[in-house]
């Protein structure tokens, strides 16, 4: 197994932001796109290979599927972006089921060249049920399924709160936990600013008129950073460029045995009193062998009890699409 090369499933504008993410971050020594559409994973290789002069030397290769997923067979990281994003007026429901018949596609043809103790990463949406899908699909071990869950959505809570205190995003501590959707759940009870809690650096700061109107300006800007895809979508028709850069630090903890914690999506044991088989997002330690460990950490009794609601939603999804043979 190459340990620095990465295939990306899917060439639309997310697998294709992904990739050039990747290549100019110098990620990987190896980069492969594929695509139902080959013509299109072609194009953006060519694209990007155009600009090799520019950037550190790596090996980019293009496909068509199935015969592209040879390049799994020495991957280290999989990524998987392929499949349809919610169109105007389309239940997440309804999507679900389109993006499994994508992935039924997929790991039939996939699965068997992927490499011993390959990581898959799954980016396509909705990403908790799909990583638990992979998970069932697959028989891979849990650690090596991850879901890029809500890695985006906490850095967008960063840049929130970071711009409405005016620092920089870097040295806000903040995180977001459950599903990556409308029932997510920011941590506001664990979150400080470069060590100051939050309410403690609120009543310093007194912008918003002490720590009860902190409190509820921190849930409107939530509100918008879960709001947040739908503004980009309804300006531009889709979301790709921060979630290429969540995507980036991902691959990067697993190629680099980073031992990051980040609020990737995996399958949760009992912890905080959720379902077991659940599949959702808690910060992780992530490294060479994907989930590592899941860490618990001692949330307020309102953020475990929105915890456990975001799991029961996420739940009844999974029982729309359960295998018949789970
Ligand atoms: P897109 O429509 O631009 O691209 C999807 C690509 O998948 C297309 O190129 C299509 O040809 C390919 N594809 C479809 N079926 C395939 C198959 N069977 N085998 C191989 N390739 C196949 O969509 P997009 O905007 O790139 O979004 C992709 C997914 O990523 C969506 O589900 C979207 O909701 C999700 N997404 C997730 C996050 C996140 O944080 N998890 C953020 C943004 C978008």
């Amino acid at each position: 197994m190459n340990k620095r090369k990465i295939v990306v499933a899917g060439a639309g504008y997310v697998g294709s932001a992904v990739l050039y993410t990747l290549l100019t971050a110098g990620t990987a020594d190896e980069l492969v796109l594929l695509d139902i559409n080959a013509d299109k994973a072609q194009g953006d290789v060519l694209d990007m290979r155009h600009g090799m002069s520019f950037l550190p030397p790596v090996r980019l290769y293009a496909g068509g599927t199935p015969e592209g997923y040879e390049h799994c067979k020495d991957a280290s990281l999989v990524i998987l972006t392929a499949g349809a994003s919610q169109q105007p007026g389309e239940t997440r429901l309804r999507l679900l089921e389109r993006n499994v018949r994508v992935f039924d596609d997929i790991l039939g043809k996939m699965v068997p060249c992927l490499a011993p103790n390959a990581i898959l990463l799954v980016v396509t949406n909705p990403v908790d049920v799909l990583t638990r899908y992979v998970l069932c699909r697959s028989g891979l071990d849990a650690a090596r399924v991850i879901g890029s869950g809500t890695v985006l959505d906490t850095s967008r809570l960063k840049v929130a709160i970071a711009g409405h205190i005016g620092v920089d995003p870097r040295d806000v501590y903040t995180f977001i936990v459950g599903e990556h959707g409308d029932t997510e759940v920011p941590i506001f009870s664990a979150t400080t600013i470069s060590g100051l809690g939050l309410l403690e650096y609120c009543s310093q700061c007194a912008q918003c008129g002490g720590s009860a109107l902190a409190l509820g300006r921190l849930h409107e800007l939530h509100d918008e950073v879960k709001n947040a895809a739908y503004d980009v979508i309804a300006k531009k028709g889709a979301t790709c460029y921060a979630v290429a850069q969540a995507v980036k630090r991902i691959a990067e903890a697993v190629l680099g045995d980073q031992k990051a914690i980040l609020t990737v999506s995996g399958l949760v044991d009992g912890m905080h009193g959720l379902p077991q088989g659940v599949c959702l997002s808690l910060p992780c330690v992530v490294g060479a062998g994907g989930i590592e460990k899941q860490l618990n950490v001692p949330y307020s009794d309102e953020e475990t009890a929105a915890l456990q609601r975001s799991a029961a939603a996420l739940e009844e999804a999974w029982g729309e699409i359960r295998p018949s043979s789970v």
